[in-house]
Parts: structure tokens; C-alpha cells; sequence
């Protein structure tokens, strides 16, 4: 179930340094920030000092084609907590993020945009949620500094995604996320997935809260998505849907549908043939209409769906088997502490 830790997370931010010891990993994905990276950086580490925060700052520089690394190279020469990591070519929001993810050595990961949209002032706030119980905490844009055809497309695909997985957050997409890293060890992460980390998290068992943030407008640059996020957005709502529900039995969702196609299909011939045998029966004219002809067709082309969605589920089965890792199947929450070693072990 998700909630929202909204009164926990406005209030008691002065005495968050004391009770999280917790080293703080900032990842940032970076596509042609340069102008922005300075001033994020200054923001951070005001409120690293602010709040005494132990932090490191990681820039995954996504294939900028501008000044963004070398920026992010002289920010790391100067405070040694700042550590870049630069892909190759592009390769996407979610692949910068992995990346991050991958390199971050932070108990507790926070990911927000480097393009200065999201105020860093707002991490204690998450970071007040997490110890209020979350595992993951997502930022909500209440009022959005963005163009109304970015808005308003966000608020029905928000819906849709809240009315489909039951994770219910008013934004899904917001950049600005903290996750306890256990968390970004379980959850895949690739193609345009990253909008949809609350919901794999919730998926296997991890509690999921949001927080209302401050978003500020775009100061430099421009954004690097279109109307376009939101039909991918739909189409990987669908593939988020699907390995949610059934990523490790494939054949309970291919294989219903084929048996309903077989189903189908096989009552529509057995009524064929009733009506064939009555009609030689009767008048001894046999007069097929063009509606049992089409419905011959018909029967047929289900029968080889269903055949065909079978097949498929039993691929997809094999593929399941042969890759599914014991820590996919099952996610542990807690264990009881080791028995102490026996006398014998603590002489040897
Ligand atoms: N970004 C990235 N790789 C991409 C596209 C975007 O790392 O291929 C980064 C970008 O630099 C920014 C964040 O992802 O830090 C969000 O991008 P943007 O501000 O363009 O998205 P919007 O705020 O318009 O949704
Ligand atoms: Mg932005």
C-alpha cells in the first residue's frame, strides 16, 4: 500500500544530521547541463554543511555533447565527495541512473535532475520519510514549473499508472526520488524504466510514501523530452503491468488467453459441424452461408492464435527458468541474528 508521509516529512528537519549516520549518495543524470552543474552543486553543499550531512555527489554525465564533464571533472578535483562517471554516447535517462546507482556507495541513494528544476533544500525531507519508515519516497510536483502540454498529458498518464498498478502517486515521473540502496538492488532498472521504480519497488514488498516538493522553472538549456515520453510512457506502463503481475509465470496470462482463443475457436467448429450434420439430415440441400463461412475462418484463425499464445507462454517459461535468480523470486525483509558459534568453532 502507499501513503503519503506528508506531515512527518514538513516537520523536525533540524535534528535529521544526529539520527542519520547514513553516508547519502546524490546521483545526478547529466545531458547537456553545464550552465546548471555549478549552482547544483553549490546548492547541495549548502545543505550538506547545513545539516552535517555525510554525502557524495555523483554526476553520471549521459553522453552530453556540451561542457557538462568537464564542469563535473573540475567540481570533482576541488571537493573529493564529488565523483563523476561519464557513458560513452547517450544512452538515456534510465541507463544514467543505473549507472548511478551502480557506482553509489551511500546507504541511502537520492536521485534528482541537473537541470536545477529540483531544489536540493528539499532532501532533508526525504530523508525524514525514509526514517519514518519508507523504503522509497517520491517527490510529487504539487505546482509544476513546466509548459501546460507537459502537464496536463503527466496528470492522465499519473492516473492511469495509479489506477493500474494501485501504487498511487500524483507524479510517477518526478526526478527527485530517495530510495534505501537495498532497494536499487532488486529492482531492474533499463530502457525508459525509471519512471516506474516506486512501482517495481512496490511489486516486491518495499513500502513506497511521496512528498510535495518545490519545482522550480527551467533557468538554462532545455528539457530533453517531448510529447512522444507519453506514448512510450503507456507502452512500458503495459510492460511493467505484465512483469509485475506475471514476470515469473508468463504462462498464466499467455496461456489463459490461448485456451480462451482455443476455447473459442473449437466451440465455433463444433457448432459448424452441428449445423452441417442437421442440414444433411433435413432437406438433403446443403446451403453454406456466407456468415458459417466467415465464421470457418474465424474459428480457424483462433485455433492458431491459441496454439500460437501457448507456444509463446511455454518460451517465455523457459526463459523465466533458466534466469530466474533465488533473489528475484523472493525479497527478504529482516532475518533473525546468526546462533553464536559453538565452543568448539571459538577455540579453533
Ligand atoms: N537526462 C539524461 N539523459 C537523457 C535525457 C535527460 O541524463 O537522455 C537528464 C537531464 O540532463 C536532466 C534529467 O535527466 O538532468 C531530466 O531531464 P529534463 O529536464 O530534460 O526532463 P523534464 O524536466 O523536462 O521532464
Ligand atoms: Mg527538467
Amino acid at each position: 500500500m502507499t501513503s503519503t508521509p506528508t506531515e512527518t516529512a514538513t516537520q523536525g528537519q533540524a535534528g535529521a544530521a544526529a539520527q542519520v549516520p547514513e553516508l547519502l549518495s546524490v546521483v545526478v543524470p547529466v545531458f547537456n547541463e553545464e550552465e546548471s552543474l555549478p549552482e547544483l552543486y553549490r546548492q547541495l553543499d549548502q545543505v550538506r554543511r547545513e545539516q552535517g550531512y555525510r554525502m557524495e555527489i555523483l554526476f553520471v554525465d549521459d553522453g552530453s555533447t556540451d561542457c557538462s564533464w568537464q564542469v563535473i571533472e573540475h567540481l570533482a578535483e576541488n571537493d573529493p565527495s564529488v565523483r563523476g562517471v561519464r557513458l560513452r554516447r547517450n544512452f538515456g535517462k534510465a541507463a544514467a541512473l543505473r549507472a548511478g546507482f551502480d557506482h553509489a556507495q551511500g546507504q541511502l541513494v537520492l536521485t534528482m535532475d541537473g537541470d536545477l528544476q529540483d531544489d536540493p533544500a528539499e532532501i532533508p525531507n526525504f530523508l525524514e520519510a525514509i526514517r519514518s519508515g519508507y523504503d522509497v519516497v517520491s517527490g510529487w510536483k504539487r505546482v509544476r514549473h513546466d509548459p501546460w502540454h507537459k502537464v496536463w498529458p503527466s496528470r492522465v498518464f499519473n492516473w492511469m499508472v495509479s489506477r493500474m498498478t494501485g501504487v498511487k502517486l500524483h507524479d510517477h515521473n518526478c526526478g527527485m526520488k530517495c530510495y534505501r540502496s537495498e532497494v536499487l538492488r532488486e529492482v531492474p532498472l533499463y530502457g525508459e524504466l525509471h519512471r516506474f521504480v516506486p512501482v517495481l519497488a512496490a511489486a516486491r514488498g518495499f513500502r513506497v510514501g511521496e512528498i510535495p516538493i518545490r519545482h522550480r522553472p527551467r533557468k538554462f538549456g532545455k528539457s530533453k523530452y517531448g510529447v512522444k515520453r507519453f506514448v512510450k510512457g503507456f507502452l512500458d506502463l503495459l510492460t511493467v503491468k505484465f512483469i509485475t503481475g506475471f514476470g515469473y509465470r508468463p504462462q498464466h496470462l499467455l496461456g489463459t488467453l490461448g485456451l480462451a482463443a482455443f476455447l473459442l475457436g473449437g466451440l465455433g467448429l463444433v457448432y459448424l459441424t452441428l449445423l452441417w450434420i442437421l442440414s444433411r439430415t433435413g432437406s438433403g440441400t446443403e446451403v453454406v452461408h456466407l456468415h458459417q463461412r466467415a465464421l470457418f475462418y474465424y474459428c480457424l484463425a483462433a485455433l492458431l492464435l491459441g496454439g500460437q499464445l501457448i507456444s509463446i507462454g511455454f518460451l517465455a517459461e523457459l526463459i523465466t527458468a533458466h534466469h530466474a535468480r533465488s533473489s528475484d523470486v523472493y525479497s527478504v525483509a529482516q532475518r533473525t541474528p546468526a546462533p553464536p558459534a559453538s565452543q568448539e568453532q571459538a577455540d579453533a
